[in-house]
């Protein structure tokens, strides 16, 4: 059984106890980790905080260096961390269009390299006989991340990298659901980074709060549910911490008449439950026009049985298990709710006997608006599919729920669709696709999904505080 040590100061550190790390592809555990408490977090900021200064002085050029040397030393223990991924998280290695966790190692090193190519260049506001004025940014100190269970290492990458890039120490916490992969690539990168400026503290014993809530730390970056987000921001006030809050999704998607419904189907499918609909911005509420509806959902329907479900370590697994038992009831529950209510289950429906948390995947017709899974984030491999006839009506819909992370409109006519999507109450509106997010592009949440924005220049400056140089001249 491998055991995974916490990482603080450049060394390994043990709690004096561990914890299981289950598989849920079989509910079997593979691993422990160490069962970290508040002490570990003092510790672990203790090594941030020393380590800021000399860290935020480094050249620019050199932090530059060391965080593509990160993405190297990802890629070269690309095949360890996919395993790990898949047999903490149940993500297929392959999966469906390709969604497992070879793309998310691969994102992984994709987002480190273009992440240390970033720059943030000082601006000139004024230069002229009376004054000079410059914009400078410079980082904020400790950073604390704190990441879920459904992109374990991928989202580990998103907070660390651009935290470190601006010049940033970090401590990390990962979900105690899947902590290896994120405990594997903090190991790795402290044979790279000076000691003290990547720290990782496993636990849940109040280890969360403790990150939240601690006076030596300047940003919280936080990925996860709204409810822990809203429980963060009110832990980090006490020092007024700077915050980045990606939260909670439940996503529209809008179909118009003019599609061709079995073209389509398979875009829809892939983009709802790919990762088992275990991601943030998947398509979680899906709205078909009246004239192509019923087609659709057949598809649909069609598609989900003829899916490949399994352990995502065999080969052609296209969808793996649920992550775990928890979230198989909560998806459960929702079904039910919609059966109860008249909705029609096309396709799955029920968790598979047997070992591990596995979901058949389920498309719900005659779904509607008030049903709980029309309103309530799923986070399962289930799509409950509404019908509509007036785009006005139906944009109204879509914008009446209290997330806003994404949404998307497929139709043939892209200006038309372009027009729509901008209407969307969402971070990020897609026109004939879904959740595609990539490093050089904003990516974030409004209404309760959150706060801030991650990826790119704009991302990067979220790890920086400004500050306003004025030289007078005359
Ligand atoms: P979660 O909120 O239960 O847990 C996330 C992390 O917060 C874990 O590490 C957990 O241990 C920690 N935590 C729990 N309580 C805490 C507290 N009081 N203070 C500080 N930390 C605490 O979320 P989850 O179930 O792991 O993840 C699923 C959710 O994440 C979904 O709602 C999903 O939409 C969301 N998510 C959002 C994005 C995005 O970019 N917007 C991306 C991925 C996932």
């Amino acid at each position: 059984m491998q055991v995974f040590d916490m990482i603080i100061n450049g060394k390994p550190v043990r709690a004096g106890s561990t914890f299981d790390v289950v598989n849920p592809a079989t509910g079997e555990v593979f691993a422990r980790v160490q069962a970290g408490d508040v002490s570990h977090v003092d510790q672990a900021v203790a090594a941030a905080r020393t380590a800021f200064p000399a860290w935020s002085r480094t050249p620019d050029a050199e932090r530059k260096r060391l965080m593509h040397a990160l993405g190297a030393a990802l890629e070269a223990h690309m095949p360890e961390l996919m395993e790990l991924v898949t047999k903490e998280a149940g993500k297929p290695l392959g999966g469906l269009n390709g969604v497992g966790s070879g793309m998310e190692v691969g994102g992984a090193i994709a987002w480190t390299h273009v992440t240390a190519d970033l720059e943030l260049p000082v601006e000139v506001i004024q230069d002229n006989d009376d004054a000079r004025i410059e914009v400078h940014r410079k980082p904020l100190g400790v950073v604390g991340s704190i990441t879920p269970w459904n992109w374990p290492l991928m989202i580990a990458i998103w907070h660390v990298i651009p935290a470190l890039r601006a010049g940033n120490t970090v401590v990390i916490k990962p979900s105690g659901l899947t902590p290896t992969a994120t405990t594997r690539f903090v190991e790795l990168a402290n044979a790279i980074l000076p000691p003290g400026v990547l720290n990782i503290v496993t636990g849940e014993s109040g280890v969360g709060s403790a990150i939240a809530k601690h006076p030596e730390i300047n940003k919280i970056v936080f990925t996860g549910s709204t409810p822990t987000g809203k429980n963060i921001m009110q832990n980090a006030a006490g020092n007024l911490k700077r915050l980045t809050l990606e939260l909670g999704g439940n996503d529209a998607g809008i179909v118009l008449p003019d599609v061709d419904p079995k073209a389509i189907a398979p875009k829809l499918f892939g983009v709802g439950f790919h990762n088992n609909g275990q991601t943030c911005a998947c398509l979680k509420r899906l709205y078909v026009h009246d004239s192509i509806y019923e087609e659709v959902c057949a598809e649909l329907a069609r598609i989900a049985k003829e899916t490949v479900v399994g352990d995502g370590l065999v080969e052609g697994t296209e969808l793996g298990p649920v992550q775990n038992k928890a979230q198989l009831d909560f998806v459960q529950e929702l079904v039910e709710d919609a059966r109860a209510h008249g909705a029609r289950i096309l396709s799955g429906g029920k968790a598979r006997p047997g070992g591990g948390f596995f979901f058949e995947p389920t498309v719900i017709a005659d779904a509607k608006d008030g049903m709980r899974v029309v309103d309530e984030e799923q986070f399962g491999p289930v799509l409950p599919v509404i019908r509509y006839s007036d785009i006005e009506e139906v944009i109204a819909r879509a914008n009446n729920n209290e997330n806003g992370l994404g949404g998307s409109i497929w139709s043939k006519d892209h200006a038309k669709a372009a027009e729509l999507a901008l209407r969307l109450e969402c971070g990020t509106a897609w026109v004939n696709e879904h959740g595609a997010v990539q490093p050089d592009a904003p990516f974030g949440g409004v209404k309760q999904s959150g706060l801030g924005v991650e990826f790119g220049r704009y991302g990067l400056e979220e790890y920086t505080s400004i500050q306003t140089l004025k030289i007078m001249k005359a």
